[in-house]
């Protein structure tokens, strides 16, 4: 581990160092320590475990921490360092606040069913299995939450300021300008693409000069495939047939793009009017903030959206149908006539979109469309990769039906879109250090921004403390 000189302002970078999941970077002064987010391993189990490690400082000693979404790999482990000790302020954006409290408890919940189901089987490394929190630990997280507006200059800690900018990925997501210790640093948190439906693109860095950019680099070695008919060729093909649609879906965000494209679809006459069912009680209460982010013409909804469609629903397509319970849920179990199911989890790594995979893969009716990211280690990756079968609930469950991966849906910058933007302040940070990206990517977006705008760029391991 690099060493750095008594009294210098120094980064560490505690996650998504070398993988996408558990962003978590630690700036340290004589005066404050503030966490730029706060978040969950996730994927496979060597990650996943990372979540129990000792957390390198004593979180009682972390002044603030800043959250720049909601998402679990941004957020997830703010419970766990509550649980900790840590007893200082978090701040967020309104709708990062609202969505984060919904997201944790649902987190809270499976961490807990986790434990119980470990304590069955008796197979936990921590005797007797323990959950990495539960819902009082998410309540008195919450309570910690200070919410602020985006544009504004909060000050966190001592010597310590930030300006959220909303960075349109997903409601509620900021990228940060931070002012520490006499330093300027931005993280770029996740970079949403310009073409999002709903949110503000984000605009050009801010300008001046940054001792510090940390940028994520999730499609750092990739271009998105252009939009292509195949989401709605598929969808009406598997309609004609006599099949249903699923569509694993990220509850957050993803649910509403997905069904605002449905809605168009719809009234074009491109696809037939069959029900659409939301199924993922974790999306519906997702899909209200957004719905009430429209109406009230919050900073980061386009205007022309929230001019048109205050106080009506541009998610219901006239045919939605929301399930909350999970009865309602099983109403939707082996579906007889067409339909289209979004789900959730949204790499089918959990919740009920596994009880309808379980149902509906063994038939070549029906079609699953994976319209996100899928991490290594996750059901998902494994449709995507063309598994003829997949594991659920200790069974192994046949692929028959159809799978198609639509890329176009997706809510992160892709590696010319990330280039752009770090370079539209127009002037060279000293530094810019790449995470958030899973094996190869982020070296990859090193090596291009290195040779294409000549700027020093590293890739730090987990652990790594820089001097600022
Ligand atoms: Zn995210």
């Amino acid at each position: 581990m690099s060493s750095v000189a008594p009294n210098v302002p120094f980064i560490q970078f505690l996650g998504a160092a070398g993988t996408v999941t558990g962003s978590r970077f630690l700036l340290n002064s004589p005066n404050a320590k503030v966490l730029i987010d706060c978040g969950m391993f996730q994927g496979l189990k060597e990650l996943r475990l990372r979540n129990w490690d000792k957390f390198p400082v004593d979180p009682e000693t972390i002044d603030a921490i800043v959250i720049t979404h909601a998402h679990l790999d941004h957020s997830g482990y703010l419970p766990r360092l509550v649980k900790l000790g840590f007893r200082g302020r978090i701040f967020l954006t309104k709708y990062t606040g609202d969505l984060a409290e919904v997201i944790l408890h649902d987190s809270a919940r499976i961490q807990m069913e986790d434990a119980a189901y470990a304590a069955k089987k008796a197979y936990s490394k921590h005797n007797p299995p323990e959950a990495l929190y539960n819902d009082q630990d998410v309540e008195r997280t919450v309570r910690l939450f200070e919410t602020r507006d985006f544009n504004q200059r909060v000050q966190v800690a001592e010597d310590a300021w930030v300006t959220f900018k909303p960075s349109g990925h997903i409601l509620g997501a900021a990228y940060i300008d931070v002012e520490f210790a006499g330093k300027r640093l931005l993280f770029t948190g996740d970079m949403g693409r310009h073409d999002h439906p709903l949110l503000v693109a984000p605009g050009d860095i801010p300008a001046g000069q940054f001792d510090a950019i940390v940028t994520e680099s999730t499609y750092g070695d990739r271009e998105h495939a252009p939009t292509t008919a195949n989401f709605q060729d598929s969808i009406r093909e598997t309609i004609a047939r006599g099949g249903s649609v699923l569509i694993p879906a990220f509850a957050v965000d993803r649910t509403e793009i997905i069904l605002i494209r449905l809605r168009e679809l719809m009234e074009a006459g491109e696809i037939p009017r069959v029900n659409v069912y939301a199924d993922s009680p974790m999306a519906l209460k997702a899909l209200n903030f957004y719905r009430q982010a429209i109406d009230e013409n919050s900073p980061e909804i386009r205007p022309e959206i929230a001019a048109e469609w205050s106080g009506r629903d541009p998610f219901d397509p006239g045919t939605l149908i929301e399930l909350m319970t999970p009865d309602e849920s099983k109403t939707i179990n082996n579906p007889d006539r067409p339909c289209i199911i979004i789900s959730a989890s949204g790499m089918a790594t959990g919740g009920r979109v596994v009880h309808h995979l379980r149902n509906m893969l063994p038939n070549p009716k029906h079609t699953v469309i994976l319209v996100g990211y899928q991490a290594v280690g996750t059901r998902g990756r494994s449709l995507a990769d063309g598994a003829e079968f997949v594991k659920m609930h200790g069974e192994l469950v046949p692929v028959k039906a159809q799978i198609e991966q639509i890329q176009s849906f997706s809510v992160h910058a892709d590696s010319n879109e990330l280039i752009d933007w770090i370079n539209s302040g127009g002037s060279q940070p000293k530094q810019v250090y790449v995470v958030h990206g899973e094996s190869g990517a982020a070296e990859v977006f090193a090596d291009r921004i290195h040779s294409q705008l000549g700027w020093h760029s590293h890739v730090p391991h987990i652990g790594e403390k820089v001097a600022l």
